[in-house]
């Protein structure tokens, strides 16, 4: 994966403008904020709406392995002293626990599907 000369951060080849001289190993956004492409010609690019869709739908599928944790440290603090109402939590947190990973893999279909939604329709120029 190249890097970019501006940002110094590495995107696979298709984030990057075409061109030499100043265009040579440029980032899309950087060509962009640099001024040396318009918004409209940056096909490829990521606008801020973009990515913030992208993101929230990433969070979305990652969510429940922060939840989990969360739970069980609950159950830990408060409930799992408390009869019968730990216990009772204790099966269903159990039971979360072992539905994640299905869950996961279950919804990693529609979650492909979302981001190819969000992803700007672009084909790489010959050559590259
Ligand atoms: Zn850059």
């Amino acid at each position: 994966m190249p890097t970019c000369r501006h940002c110094s951060s590495t995107y696979g080849r298709e984030q990057f403008v075409h061109g030499n001289g100043p265009m040579t190993q440029v980032c899309v956004r950087c060509a962009v904020d640099t001024g040396i492409i318009s918004k409209e010609d940056a096909a490829n690019m990521y606008d801020d709406s973009l990515g913030s869709a992208r993101l929230q739908i990433m969070a979305r599928r990652y969510s429940i392995f922060m939840y989990i944790p969360l739970l069980w440290t609950l159950w830990i603090i408060v409930l799992s002293g408390v009869k019968p109402w730990g216990l009772y939590f204790l099966g269903l947190l159990i039971l979360l626990t072992l539905l994640a990973p299905v869950w996961f893999i279950y919804r990693g279909g529609q979650y492909s599907g979302d981001m190819a939604r969000l992803t700007p329709a672009y084909d790489r120029p010959k050559g590259h």
